[in-house]
């Protein structure tokens, strides 16, 4: 069985949209405690792709498997939000009108249910792991400040923290990079790395500099399937995906 001891198995999927291959046979096979970088030319794939593996969109064919036998098709989207499966989404959404660490804090509670994320008193532990998500994501010495004061790169590191808070298994980030500086760039690569050490993480990006900077295993999708995966060296010079780069 090809799907054991993976953590993300996907097998000749393919999702049509009014007879339009947007997803078109695509494999893809995560191993746990990887991060992956997803790249491709626009309308290549990769938000279908991911809107698939989060339940948004069912595929009309193929396996999408988690933790090698989980049949990600046969459930819906917060049925696979509670599996473990976090997706950050290229537009930041922390509540303004709240310091960084209640954002954080808000986000440790929401584990617990609605009540007790006005209710319940902060535990020790709980204190240490707010303590632990801020220094990850570069805002401890920020804690006290309103979110609303951020900037757009220091937004998406705290939503990052906030769903490192739900403690998935697999954590899906779409652009990161996105409308960044490069300072927050060359920060972000450093802190989603940091992240990876513990996590399994997919980062869907365009920024090339960002990609090289992750260092990881790139897939290139093109036309929705793969069409070359290895380093970011080892496919930036396959013919294929120059053609598919350059061609356009
Ligand atoms: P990428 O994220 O790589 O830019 P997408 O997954 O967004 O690519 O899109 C792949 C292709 O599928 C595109 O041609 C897009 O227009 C098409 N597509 C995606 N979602 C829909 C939809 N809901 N309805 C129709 N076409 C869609």
């Amino acid at each position: 069985d090809k799907s054991e001891g993976t953590l993300l198995y996907l097998d000749g999927v393919s999702k049509s949209f009014d007879g339009f291959k947007a997803i078109n046979g695509l494999s893809l096979v995560l191993e746990p405690g990887e991060m992956r970088a997803i790249i491709g030319p626009n309308g290549a794939g990769k938000t279908t792709m991911m809107d698939i593996i989060t339940g948004k969109t069912k595929p009309d064919v193929g396996d999408v498997l988690f933790e090698g036998s989980v049949d990600l098709t046969a459930m819906d989207e917060a049925s696979i939000a509670n599996l473990g499966i976090g997706r950050k989404f290229q537009k930041p959404t922390v509540f303004e009108s709240h310091t960084i660490e209640d954002n954080i804090a808000l986000a440790l509670k929401a584990k617990r249910g609605p009540w007790a994320t006005l209710f319940h008193r902060r535990t020790a532990a709980e204190a240490a792991r707010i303590d632990e998500l801020l220094a990850i994501t570069r805002l401890a010495d920020k804690r006290h400040m309103l979110a609303a004061r951020l900037s757009h790169g220091q937004k998406q590191w705290l939503e990052i923290g906030m769903l490192l808070a739900q403690e998935p298994r697999l954590l899906l980030v779409d652009e990161p990079a996105a409308g960044m500086t490069d300072a927050e760039t060359a920060e972000t690569a450093i802190l989603l790395k940091e992240i990876a050490k513990t996590q399994s993480v997919v980062v869907v990006e365009h920024d090339m500099t960002f990609v090289r900077d992750l260092g990881v295993k790139v897939t290139v999708l093109h036309e929705g399937s793969v069409l070359a995966e290895g380093s970011l060296d080892a496919v930036s010079s396959n013919p294929k995906v120059v053609e598919v780069y350059l061609g356009r």
